[in-house]
Formats: structure tokens, C-alpha cells, sequence
């Protein structure tokens, strides 16, 4: 037998680490362990079945190129599985594969604590104080556990990951102003945002930071409308170091806010305070903004967060059941990572589901517990349905320009392309009436309640309209 099993392997990682990215190296060859070489056969340890799959289909020519170069010409490998144990300490089962001879492994039972009752619920308390005070004391509202350290790098997010870290470590200071990160649903903008808030906070602990959702920023306007604090309003915000603002866009077609967040821009902007903007669009998409505020939008960096690829899934499941202390079959963590893909925050639910099936139903975590939940849920959640999503899909039926639904228009064709797209809205999406009425031209919770009645009235008494709806239906459940 030759002893240089692990001088041949680590060559063989050294040829292999030029040709594939760090992030690919790192899931998948960093975690293997040489065993022994006999008969120019190299055995390889590899964490999973599925693991081993994915070497056979990805990184097979690579592999073998590698090992003829190290092994000569009759060079070979082989793998050898590691079986699930729950029971550390024991030497981990092995099975050994040949190449391109897929077997399957079982796996073995898998302890797990949980705790299920973990809610996320927090109360956010009003950031207004008294202003005038010397020393600004307020409640930044950042959530702890959306840190850069729970932040996982990958190439999906590197620009907007170190373009906030920059910001993090240097606020006002760096060209990153306001730094504007941008993507669909579930991708870590909020917890980017978060991280940014939090690590300014760290390195400055006299820097005051306020994250806020342009929600509660559009709410608190309103109401100093209202009680005639407008000036206290404003000045508040002048006041503040960092300001993070999530979701951007729902200050869309809100004109009077729009205005009043221009004036609190320009001022922090100019004495070198730090912006921070998350929107679910770029900003030459971002429509029912003024020009004005789209070009300071420009000023500084936009940066998007794109679809993780399998390995930055797979290390987000991994970090997520290290922090909660909950181990989980290697192969159920990467089948999960491999069925879900455009969604982070789905990816987490379908976790978080897994393990509320298995504690419930008292079954063990397997891949087949897995597989069966999947097919329920990614067949449901697969896509997020939006408003916005319901809007265009509504509109293209009937040939309207999305713009007009939005509009205070009162034509009759107008109003009832609006009322489906709200009665839509609130059978697929949980957005609450209150929201549903924002996205849809601006109205209240009581038009949309109106209009979800006035649609299931005409679907009792129109054929035709009973047609309309069967038909957009399907297509938004497409
Ligand atoms: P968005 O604001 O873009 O809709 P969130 O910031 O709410 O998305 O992210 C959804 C979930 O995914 C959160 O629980 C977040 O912690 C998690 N998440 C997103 N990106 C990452 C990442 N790179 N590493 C770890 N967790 C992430
Ligand atoms: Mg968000």
C-alpha cells in the first residue's frame, strides 16, 4: 500500500483549486479526507451520497484528469461514503463506491433538539424621542442575528456584501453614499441592511444608527402631518449618523414623502452621514419615483443581490443549523439546497418545516421525510405570488398599461381590472388589506374589502366576468 495517499490527494487539490472557483472548492473538495491508495486505486471519503453524486455529474472529468496526472494512466478512485450517525465518536460507516457505479446508502437515525418556539415577534418601538436633547438616544431597531457573521459570502452577493462592510467600517466616508442594494423577495437585503446597521454600531458606539421599513418612515410622516410636527419630523431625522431605510419602493407615488425624504437626503448626504437604501428593484426601474430622488438614488453604489448558486445554499442551511444547534442528515441539507433555489427565506422555511414535521410526527429526519415535504411544498411556494406580480398579470390580460391601474382614474374597465387585481391580491398573497390598498392605487383597506365583495357578487351573477376570473386564475397560478 503507499503511504503518500495524502501528499497525492493534497496535488491533487492543488490542480484542482486553480480550475474551480473558491466557493465550489470549498463545498465540495474541502470537506473530503484521502483514505489510502492501492493498486493505483485512490479511496476517497466524500460526506454523502449525495455529495458523491454531485462529484460523478459535476466534477467527473476534472477528477479524472486530475488523478491520471497525479496516478498515471491506469490511475482510478474510489469512493467511500460516510452513512448519517448520530453517534459521534464511533469510526463513521464506509461504503465504497466505484466510480460511475451509483449505490445507494441508508442513513442512520439523527438526534435533534429543537426548539419550535422560537418566535420571531419583536416590538419596535417609536424612534421618535423629544428632539433638542444633547445626546441622541434612540432605538436603532437592528436585530442581533441579521450580523455579517450570519451573513453568508458567496458570489451572488459579494459586491453588495463588502460594498456594505466598506460602509460599515467607514460611514459618510467612502464613495458607497448612499449605498442602494437591490433584489426579488428573499434574497438578504433586510438582513444585509441589518448587518451594515450593526457593525457601525460596533465600531462606533457614539454613531447613531436607525434602520427603519420606508413603511414606518411613510406612517410616521403622516402623522407628524397630522399633529402638526413636521419640523420635529424632519429635524429628527437630520440628527442621525446612519440611516437605513428597507423597501424603498413603497415610497413610490407618495409624493409629499418623497419630498420631505428628499430634503432629510441632501441634508445628511452633504454633512457626510451615511445613507443606506434597499429596494426590490434598480433604480431606473423604480417607477412612481421622483426624478430628482432616482438621481440621488445614483449617487453612490447600487449593488443587487442575485439567486444563490448550490453552494452558497447549501453553507446557509449549514450556518443556520449550527447557530440553532440542530443537527440534520448531510443529505437532507443538500437536497433541500438543490430543490429550492431562487428563494433564501424559502429555503429557510422548508428547514424550519422539515423539522416541525419531524417533531410532531415524531419521525426521524430522512431524506424520504424530505422528499415528501418538498413535493408539498415547493409545488405551493415554488414561486412567491406578489401584487405586483397579480397587477401585470391582470393588466396584460386585459391589455392595460400598468400605470393605469395604479392611477386615480374612474373608468369602468380601469376599476375592474383594479378590483380583480385586490381580490387576487388578497386570495394568494398574506399581504394585509391596508397593503394590498397601497399597491393597488393607493387605496384603503375598505375599497379593497369593497372590492374583493364586488368581484365574488359578479362571479355569482356574470358568466362572462365568471370567465374572467377562471382564466386569470390559471395564469397567475402558472
Ligand atoms: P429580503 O429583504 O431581500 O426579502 P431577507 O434579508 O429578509 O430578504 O432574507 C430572507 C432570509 O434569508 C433571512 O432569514 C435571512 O437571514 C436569510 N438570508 C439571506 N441571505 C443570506 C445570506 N447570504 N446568508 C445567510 N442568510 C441569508
Ligand atoms: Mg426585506
Amino acid at each position: 500500500m503507499d503511504k503518500d495517499f495524502i501528499g497525492v490527494w493534497d496535488r491533487c487539490l492543488h490542480i484542482i483549486k486553480d480550475n474551480i472557483s473558491h466557493q465550489k472548492f470549498k463545498t465540495w473538495f474541502e470537506p473530503i479526507k484521502p483514505i489510502k491508495i492501492e493498486d493505483h486505486v485512490l479511496t476517497i471519503q466524500v460526506p454523502s451520497q449525495f455529495f458523491y453524486e454531485w462529484l460523478e455529474e459535476h466534477y467527473i472529468n476534472l477528477l479524472k484528469k486530475t488523478i491520471r496526472q497525479e496516478l498515471g494512466a491506469d490511475g482510478r478512485l474510489e469512493y467511500s461514503i460516510v452513512m448519517d450517525s448520530a453517534f459521534a465518536g464511533e469510526d463513521p460507516l464506509t461504503i465504497n463506491l466505484p466510480t460511475s457505479n451509483k449505490r445507494s446508502v441508508k442513513n442512520d437515525p439523527v438526534s435533534m433538539p429543537l426548539d419550535l418556539n422560537k418566535g420571531n415577534s419583536k416590538e419596535i418601538p417609536n424612534p421618535f424621542i423629544i428632539p433638542g436633547l444633547k445626546k441622541l438616544k434612540i432605538h436603532s431597531q437592528l436585530n442581533d442575528s441579521y450580523s455579517f457573521e450570519n451573513f453568508v459570502e458567496g458570489d451572488c452577493n459579494r459586491l453588495a456584501r463588502s460594498a456594505g462592510y466598506a460602509v460599515a467600517n467607514n460611514p459618510g466616508k467612502t464613495a458607497f453614499n448612499p449605498l442602494f442594494i437591490y433584489s426579488n423577495t428573499g434574497l438578504g437585503k433586510t438582513h444585509l441592511a441589518h448587518a451594515i446597521g450593526l457593525q457601525v454600531k460596533e465600531n462606533f458606539p457614539d454613531k447613531t444608527v436607525l434602520y427603519l421599513a420606508a413603511e414606518q418612515f411613510i406612517q410616521q410622516f403622516v402623522e407628524s402631518v397630522r399633529n402638526n410636527t413636521q419640523n420635529d419630523f424632519v429635524h429628527f431625522y437630520q440628527m442621525i449618523d446612519v440611516l437605513i431605510i428597507d423597501d424603498i419602493q413603497f415610497l413610490a407615488s407618495k409624493e409629499k414623502t418623497q419630498n420631505v425624504f428628499f430634503h432629510i437626503f441632501n441634508h445628511l448626504h452633504q454633512n457626510g452621514k451615511q445613507l443606506v437604501i434597499t429596494s426590490d428593484k434598480a433604480p431606473v426601474e423604480l417607477k412612481g419615483m421622483e426624478t430628482r430622488l432616482l438621481s440621488r438614488f445614483k449617487w453612490g453604489l447600487a449593488a443587487d443581490l442575485q439567486v444563490p448558486d448550490i453552494e452558497t445554499r447549501i453553507a446557509i442551511l449549514e450556518k443556520k443549523l449550527y447557530n440553532d444547534g440542530i443537527t440534520m442528515p448531510k443529505d437532507v441539507v443538500e437536497y433541500l439546497a438543490y430543490c429550492i433555489t431562487t428563494n433564501i427565506r424559502e429555503l429557510e422555511g422548508a428547514l424550519i418545516s422539515i423539522m416541525a414535521q419531524s417533531s410532531l410526527n415524531k419521525k426521524e429526519i430522512t431524506l424520504d421525510l424530505a422528499k415528501q415535504m418538498i413535493d408539498k411544498f415547493v409545488k405551493n411556494t415554488s414561486r412567491e405570488i406578489s401584487i405586483d406580480y397579480i397587477q401585470k398579470v391582470v393588466c396584460d390580460y386585459f391589455s392595460l398599461p400598468i400605470d393605469q391601474m395604479n392611477s386615480k382614474t374612474r373608468k369602468r374597465e380601469i376599476v375592474q381590472a383594479r378590483q380583480l387585481a385586490m381580490y387576487f391580491s388578497k386570495k394568494h398573497t398574506k399581504a394585509s388589506l391596508a397593503t394590498i390598498g397601497l399597491h393597488c392605487g393607493n387605496k384603503d383597506h375598505a375599497t379593497v374589502l369593497h372590492a374583493c365583495r364586488t368581484v365574488n357578487n359578479l362571479i355569482e351573477t356574470d358568466k362572462q366576468f365568471r370567465i374572467y376570473v377562471e382564466e386569470l386564475e390559471k395564469k397567475i397560478k402558472i
